[in-house]
This record gives C-alpha cells, structure tokens and sequence, in this order.
C-alpha cells in the first residue's frame, strides 16, 4: 500500500511534504502531487532490501532504535535505483495510480555484488551484531577478555 504526497507551498506549516492529504489541513488549499511513498511499515522494510542488509532493532530505555549494518562499517550492497528515486515506485498518470518500478522490481536499490558476494557481508553483518549483543549483555564488570 502505498500513499500520495502533496507538497504544500501555501506557508501554513513549516514542512513542505504532506502525506496523504491532498488539502492542507490548516488553509484547506490543495497542494501539489509530490509522488508516491509506502507506509512506514513498508519503509522499514524496504531500507532493508534498499541496503541488502537486515535491519536491526534494539529496545532502549529511550524506546526503539533501528539501525543498519551500515553501522558496523560494511560497504553498502546496493546502490539507489536512478529511476525511481529509491521509491521503488513509479507514477502513472500525474497521481492516478502507481507501479513498482521496473527497473529495481520495486526494491528502490539495485545490487552492487554479486549474490555470493552480497550473502557474505550479510552474513558477516549477523556476527557482527551477534557479537555486538554478546559484549552488551555480558556486561558484568566487563571481563570479557579472552
Ligand atoms: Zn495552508
Ligand atoms: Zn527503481
């Protein structure tokens, strides 16, 4: 499921991208079609397969923090798709519809390895993260020296 965004210019609210609403919601003046966005849900997701890497979720006492093995300084394996801007969405028809982009088959990332290649740093991300988790869960004084 995807949602329209409207770009609205009439200066009633300071950011400029509305989702999903046509009008704006203070002066009701429509705004102009922006392109199309999945939910965040879908987002979530979707910077998964934009990356190639699994996204990582950590309950902290501030709430939850999502993170990337972007963090664990692996090269990124995939490049964002030029056609559709890293949507993965493509419109049809000035906001009549959309399709997923034929170009990235609707990822928004296109590979930079090849598959072997790409399952190694995936791969090499989960123990980095698994060993990640062990150093902050054994974290009694620290002795965690070989
Ligand atoms: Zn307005
Ligand atoms: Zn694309």
């Amino acid at each position: 499921m995807a949602h329209r965004m409207w770009k609205h210019t009439c200066g009633c609210d300071r950011s400029y991208i509305a989702w999903g609403s046509e009008k704006c919601p203070r002066c009701g003046k429509p705004g102009e079609f922006a392109g199309w966005s999945r939910s965040v849900v879908e987002m979530m997701g979707h910077s998964e397969r934009r990356t190639g890497y699994p996204l990582f979720t950590d309950q902290t006492e501030y709430g939850w923090r999502h993170y990337g093995a972007d963090r664990y300084g692996l090269p990124p394996l995939k490049h964002e798709c030029a056609k559709c801007g890293g949507s993965g969405l493509l419109d049809i028809g000035n906001g009549q519809d959309y399709k997923s982009c034929d170009q990235c088959h609707g990822d928004g990332g296109l590979p930079n390895y090849p598959p072997d290649v790409m399952n190694k740093y995936q791969q090499m991300a989960l123990e980095l993260r698994a060993r990640d988790l062990d150093a902050r869960s054994g974290g009694s004084g620290g002795r965690s020296k070989p």
